[in-house]
């Protein structure tokens, strides 16, 4: 069913604008995670492609994309978003074969790929340097330069929203990219450098190897000729790109995991609250960066969260990706037994509510029962480790105080979300809580391509989406002019 849809050579690597095979001929296998069918193969690429990659980066920018005015890189982004909402039916059935999440899921992220291309395409001849106050016989002024060769190292979860907002922003500036997509799931990357090719977008500018982090992704951020990495993945995977990057000095972004918190007082407006709590812990199967794992209720309103909650969990159903139900699979077997782990480690605690599997018992896949816990120990395992599955918990706090070092007592800190009609009080846990995002009276504003985008501590450093991320994808160069 898959090779009825894809237009373009899934098998291969997307270097200088030509497809062509793995320099060692060896491939990867696809799985669908919804019924564990084997799919389709992608390249295994590694140095040798890697290197290729980087010198046509490096051609692209000493001749076309370097060369371009930022109008034309902007109409030529904003084409690529048209030919993005042009593909979107086939884009977004793409993305729930290969990544398991309800097509639902799959449309929103192909809208916002499209949105990040309009929104970067729009930017990329609006941003621009400073003349600074200097002596008097002095004119000083900043010039924002592309880095050069940028590096995206991405996870499965989010591939094309991690895409718009990083090789958008990256493309916008004037970089030329090369995209390694991670190797359980990257068919709508490789569906990104068809339309970007369709687009015009000029030989070179961006590349992508599919390919184990082991081979590809090591050989990309070890790389001399790559002058920035965005990194999205995993604490230990970061650490090892931030490693290979350091040998050869070059600067990353790292957006890496989290254990991100809501927290919700006596005073906020429950009703509201509670398709927000829910959804922010179940979408994509808890495989998000910013789930809400960690439900921090004020105690006077726990029976009533527990109630409201779980009545919510019960109306949760599990099943097949092109079902379009409320939860998928998990990407693999692998992810499924990590969760199932995870149940395990729970087994001490209440299990207040679960979901459905009854969609999904006639299928081969890699399904998880959503399960909501009551925890009141923040030390426990369930409450200190990302999951990355369909789990939340509940624990109580007695008041603000309690509250705050709840939510600040894990290693992340990407996400927090403040339920509460008191507008001192949001006020005061906006300035306390360590995150890179705080929502207060919602959670994760319907995707936020404008708003820029990060963790503190082991959920990262750097920010991507919105207009922080063209910083980060340029560098200021000062130019000191004497005129006497
Ligand atoms: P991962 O770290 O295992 O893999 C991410 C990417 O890194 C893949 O492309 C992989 O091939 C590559 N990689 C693996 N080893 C490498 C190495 N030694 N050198 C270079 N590259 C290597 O992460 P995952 O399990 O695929 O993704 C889940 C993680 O990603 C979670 O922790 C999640 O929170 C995080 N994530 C973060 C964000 C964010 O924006 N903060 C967004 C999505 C996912």
């Amino acid at each position: 069913m898959i090779k009825e849809i894809l237009w373009f050579p899934s098998n291969k690597c997307f270097i200088d604008g030509n497809w062509i095979e793995p320099q060692n001929k060896k491939y990867i296998q696809l799985y669908n995670p919804s019924n564990g069918e084997f799919l389709t193969e992608i390249s295994r690429g590694t140095k040798a492609d890697i290197n290729l990659a980087v010198r046509a980066a490096e051609k692209s920018i000493y001749s076309n994309w370097g060369k371009a005015e930022a109008v034309d890189r902007g109409r030529i982004l904003r084409k690529m978003s048209n030919l993005i909402l042009k593909n979107i039916d086939k884009l977004a059935l793409i993305e729930s074969i290969d990544v398991g999440k309800p097509l639902d899921q799959s449309k929103s992220d192909a809208i916002a790929l499209a949105r990040y291309l309009e929104f970067y395409g729009g930017a990329s001849d609006k941003i621009h340097g400073t003349t600074i106050p200097f002596k008097k016989d002095f004119l000083v002024y900043s010039i924002r330069e592309p880095l050069g060769v940028t590096a995206h190292i991405i996870p499965w979860n989010y591939p094309m929203q991690i895409i718009g907002r990083s090789i958008g922003a990256s493309l916008a500036m004037g970089n030329a990219c090369i995209l390694k997509p991670a190797e359980e799931a990257c068919l709508t990357a490789l569906a990104f450098g068809a339309i970007a090719k369709e687009a015009g977008l000029p030989d070179g500018a961006l590349n992508i190897i599919p390919g184990y982090g082991k081979e590809a992704g090591k050989a990309l951020s070890s790389h001399q000729g790559v002058n920035f990495i965005s990194f999205t993945g995993s604490f230990r995977t970061g650490t090892k790109v931030q490693a290979s990057a350091a040998k050869n000095v070059t600067g990353t972004t790292l957006e890496l995991g989290g254990k991100s918190p809501q927290l919700v007082f006596n005073d906020c407006n429950i009703e509201r609250a509670i398709p927000f709590l829910v959804k922010a812990g179940i979408q994509n199967a808890g495989q998000t960066c910013s789930a809400s794992s960690r439900i921090l209720v004020q105690e006077e309103l726990l029976s009533r969260v527990t109630y409201l909650m779980g009545h919510e969990y019960k109306k949760l159903r599990v099943g097949p990706a092109i079902k379009n139900l409320e939860v998928g699979p998990v990407i693999s077997k692998k992810q499924q037994t990590i969760v199932e782990g995870y149940l395990e480690a729970g087994s001490d605690l209440q299990i207040l509510s679960t979901g459905s599997l009854n969609n999904s018992k006639d299928e081969n896949g890699f399904y998880c029962t959503p399960t909501l816990f009551m925890c009141d120990d923040p030390s426990h395992i369930l409450a200190q480790e990302e999951i990355f599955g369909p789990i939340q918990i509940l624990i109580p706090f007695k008041d603000e105080e309690d509250a705050i070092n709840i939510a600040n007592s894990t290693n992340y800190g990407l996400v927090a979300s403040i339920w509460s009609e008191n507008g001192a009080r949001q006020m005061r846990l906006a300035k306390a809580i360590k995150a890179g995002q705080i929502f207060i009276n919602n959670y994760g504003a319907g995707g936020g391509i404008e708003l820029p985008f990060g963790g503190i501590g082991r959920s990262g450093h750097g920010r991507e989406k919105g207009y922080e991320a063209l910083f980060s994808f340029s560098q200021i160069k000062t130019v000191a002019s004497f005129h006497g």
